[in-house]
This record gives C-alpha cells, sequence and structure tokens, in this order.
C-alpha cells in the first residue's frame, strides 16, 4: 500500500495561476484607464483609478505574503546536506524492468526522488513495535541504502502517532520534517485493516520545475508483523518493512514473481529482486536540491 500527498502542491500551484490571472486582469483594467495625469481626467475617473491602483498594491503585497509563506516551507539546506551524492547507487548486476516508480516528474520518465545529497531522518513510533523492532528497521534500511546510495539515518524515538497531522517542515520552518514510523495497528490506523502489514509513502515538493520528495511516513501493524515474525521468522518480518521503505523512497506495486515490491508478499522471498534491485538504483541517482 503507498499514500502519496500531493494536493498541498497542486492547490499552491494552481493558487499561484489564479493570481496571476487576477493581477494581469487589474493590469488590463488600468491600461485601458490610463492612468497618466491628464487635466481632461474626470474626479470619478481618478477616484476609480487611485482605488484599483490600491487593490493592485493590496493584490501585490498579498502576493509578497504568500512568496514569504512559501519559503517558509522550504527550509534552509541542512546542516548535513554535502555538495555531492553521499552514497553511490550500485549497478544492478541483472537490469530488469520490474519496477514502478510511485511518481515521475512533469513531462519526463524520470522519478521523483529524494535529495542524496542530504540524509534522510527517519524518527520512531514505537507503540506496538515488535521485540528488536529497531534492529530491523535498521537493517531494513541497510538494505534501502545498499541499494541506492541514499543515506537513511534513525534519529530515535518520538510519540507522534500517524493520525496526527504532520507538518512537511519544522514548526520553525527550518528543517523538513523527519519521517515518521509508527508502529501501529487496525484500532489507530484504519487503513491496516483486512490483512494490510503497512503502508508508506513520501511527500513531494516542487522547486525550480523539479520534484523531490522531502519526508513522509511508514505505518506498521505491530500485532500483524509480530505474527509474521512467529511464524516465518526474522527475514520474512524485515522483508515487509524493506517493502514499505521501498515505497518510501519511491517504488510502487509491481506484479511480477521474485520481486520485494509486489502488493501480496511472495513465500519465501526475503530479499530485493532485480527489478526491485533496477528500481532503488534509479531512485538513489536523483538529482539533489540546490538550496
Ligand atoms: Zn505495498
Amino acid at each position: 500500500m503507498h499514500v502519496v500527498r500531493g494536493s498541498l502542491l497542486e492547490s499552491l500551484t494552481l493558487a499561484e495561476v489564479r493570481r496571476r490571472r487576477r493581477v494581469n486582469r487589474l493590469l488590463q483594467r488600468l491600461d485601458r484607464l490610463d492612468p497618466r495625469p491628464r487635466p481632461g481626467l474626470s474626479p470619478r475617473r481618478r477616484a476609480t483609478a487611485a482605488v484599483l491602483l490600491l487593490v493592485l498594491l493590496l493584490v501585490g503585497a498579498w502576493r509578497l505574503a504568500m512568496t514569504g509563506e512559501r519559503r517558509a516551507t522550504f527550509p534552509d539546506r541542512p546542516a548535513d546536506a554535502q555538495a555531492r551524492p553521499i552514497g553511490k547507487p550500485p549497478t544492478p548486476k541483472v537490469t530488469s524492468s520490474a519496477f514502478e516508480f510511485v511518481q515521475k516528474q512533469p513531462g519526463s520518465s524520470d522519478p521523483v526522488t529524494y535529495d542524496p545529497c542530504a540524509p534522510i531522518h527517519l524518527v520512531v513510533d514505537p507503540r506496538t513495535m515488535v521485540d528488536k523492532g529497531m534492529r530491523m528497521l535498521q537493517e531494513a534500511a541497510e538494505e534501502v541504502r545498499a541499494a541506492t546510495g541514499l543515506s537513511l539515518v534513525v534519529d530515535g524515538l518520538t510519540d507522534t502517532g500517524p493520525s496526527s497531522p504532520r507538518a512537511m517542515a519544522s514548526a520553525d520552518g527550518t528543517t523538513w520534517s523527519p519521517v515518521l514510523v509508527s508502529w501501529s495497528d487496525p484500532d489507530e490506523a484504519p487503513k491496516l485493516s483486512g490483512g494490510t502489514a503497512g503502508y508508506a509513502g513520501s511527500t513531494a515538493v516542487e522547486h525550480d520545475g523539479h520534484r523531490w520528495y522531502v519526508t513522509g511516513e511508514v505505518t506498521l501493524d505491530g500485532p500483524q508483523i509480530r505474527k509474521t515474525l512467529a511464524l516465518d521468522g526474522w527475514g520474512a518480518a524485515r522483508s515487509v518493512l524493506m517493502h514499505e521503505l521501498g515505497h518510501l523512497v519511491g517504488l510502487g506495486h509491481v506484479d511480477a514473481r521474485g520481486q520485494l515490491m509486489q502488493p501480496m508478499r511472495e513465500s519465501g522471498l526475503e530479499s530485493w529482486g532485480d527489478g526491485d534491485r533496477s528500481g532503488l538504483a534509479a531512485l538513489g541517482r536523483g538529482r539533489c536540491i540546490d538550496y
């Protein structure tokens, strides 16, 4: 399962288009009024021109305020970002097309990716976490790092549940929110009902015409993964976390045997398939954010 939240981006873009149209309309009306001071201009027309000018100034001020707000949601360069990609994705031994990207760049077949020059920070809500769940997450994150070159850093614990509304950036706007990994259950996260062991997705922002994932959420069904651990062992349970981290960094579902990104877990399959590896390598070759 995956969740993509693009609505904020879409509404910002639409609002921008609407604002531009409104300003253009006002400009055209002012053009028609011809605001150059002329002795023949009637006091009524002069007043109308003054009112329109005031409206235009207010719209301008509002636009400036909006720009400020948008800039505030785009934090400064992270202190731990580097000038070059932190890791290097491996060249898969077998090239396979058995993968799907969650999102592509507009008008392109290139995927939306995380910034390979900065670590992806994760925090963990451990409410229903399985025994040694932090180690399991570390191992799954290491499998993603090895296949993408992306640096996933588990910062520690939090008590933020998956149902809390989550901002893209910190309250002071200086950093992106860390990825929230919630060990949850179907009572707290209804999307986990019906046998779904987890779901994950990332939020993309657009900057200079390019899109990047900047934060995301992974929600895991602790009780169900505990059952998988008891019945099928560590590798099987860990493969659920790998699947969800695969979604997090941008892989969608694929209907191809031997791939961890199949919607249903394949019995006995505990490591990336050739398609998974090809897709993950591509997701590690994204552009760095130019802050
Ligand atoms: Zn899935």
